[in-house]
């Protein structure tokens, strides 16, 4: 049995070695994100892996037909970046890894809130010069005092909500789908609700035609409480040029980031201050502003579950079996 992987971290490599020689399958691992120019790598394997943000054609399923591939196994939750109906059409499976560590996306994001909460990034500054003063515009909230808004309380909602209730604070979800086992930790409510009540509001929807620029200026219109925005989901998901309006006219008090719109142009890459789009370069200016490179994901047991999941259910499948991780059926 052949895998090849792609998008593979440096971090993955001994981890998807390992599998290999557990599994007993030979694997080769490409740095490269995947994509029409490096989708020829795959002839002669039976199956292939990839993560990462690039988008994914219907010529890389047409490719993977040619060669007898049936399956791609991704190693992370968001397939945002595939055409999953070409896939279908192609006769390819396409996995994904649903709850790799929900819990590993949704710490980052209550660490980000209560950075922000805290204004540790303006004392980080004022610090950096030297000035110890503190003063009324940085005074702060306890968060047993904050009312925290989850839009879509699925895995990572869901964890975010467990860590937000146990650190005292009242929290509120909007999620088409009721999950009787979060009710401990949350109170169902409905979206614009959340805007108008939240002090802190977290993204956790999948970035989909229903969802993309969910937060626009209607959004942060009725956002009554100068929350602090959250999103660790996918930055498709909030409008650019109306959260830096929302930032500039004081509609919202803070934002953190770990994915921005159209992040594939500077996904993982290095030197890139220059190169960023100007309105990333006004967002990342701003001292109320807490930009990550999309390393939500990166824990040491998210990335060796990403790993062994999507692989468990590619030989699966290879072999077969059916997995419950199909998402284009
Ligand atoms: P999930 O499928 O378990 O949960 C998503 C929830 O959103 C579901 O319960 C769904 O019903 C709900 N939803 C869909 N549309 C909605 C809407 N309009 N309003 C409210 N709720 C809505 O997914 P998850 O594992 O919690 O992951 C969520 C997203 O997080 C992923 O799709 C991915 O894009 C992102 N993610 C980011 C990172 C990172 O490193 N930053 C890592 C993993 C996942």
């Amino acid at each position: 049995m052949k895998i090849i992987c792609y998008g593979v971290i440096k971090m993955e490599e001994s981890r998807i070695e390992n599998w290999a020689q557990k599994n007993n399958v030979e694997v080769k691992i490409v740095h490269a994100d995947l994509c029409a120019e490096n989708a020829e790598l795959a002839e002669g394997f039976d199956c292939v892996s990839s993560e990462g943000n690039l988008p994914v054609d219907a010529s890389v399923y047409e490719k993977f037909k040619q060669y007898g591939i049936k399956q791609l196994a991704i190693r992370q939750v968001g397939v945002d970046n595939q055409d999953l109906a070409a896939a279908k059409k192609n006769g390819i499976k396409i996995t994904n890894v649903a709850a790799y560590s929900p819990r590993a996306i949704a710490e980052l994001g209550v660490t980000d809130a209560m950075y922000l909460l805290r204004k540790i990034g303006i004392y980080q500054d004022r610090m950096a010069h030297g000035d110890f003063t503190y003063d009324e515009s940085t005074i702060s909230t306890e968060i047993f005092n904050c009312t925290v808004g989850i839009i879509g309380a699925g895995h990572i909602g869901g964890a975010s909500a467990h860590l937000y209730s146990a650190l005292g604070a009242k929290v509120l979800a909007c999620d088409p789908v009721y999950d009787a086992s979060l009710e401990p930790y949350l109170t169902y409510t409905d979206f614009d609700t959340i805007l108008a009540e939240s002090d802190i509001i977290s993204l956790h929807t999948p970035l989909l035609a229903s969802t993309e620029n969910m937060i626009d200026k209607t959004a942060f219109d009725k956002m009554k409480k100068k929350p602090i925005l959250v999103n660790v989901a996918r930055g498709g998901l909030v409008d650019t040029q109306a959260l830096i309006a929302a930032l500039k006219n004081g509609q919202i008090s803070a934002a953190a980031l770990d994915t921005l719109a159209d992040e594939t142009d500077f996904y993982n890459k290095k030197d890139m201050l220059n190169s960023l789009p100007a309105d990333y370069k006004e967002l990342k200016a701003m001292p109320q502003v807490l930009i990550t490179p999309h390393i939500a994901f990166f824990t040491k047991l998210a990335v060796k579950n990403s790993i062994e999941i999507a692989l468990n259910d590619a030989k699966t499948i290879i072999s077969g079996g059916e997995v419950k991780s199909v998402v284009n059926l």
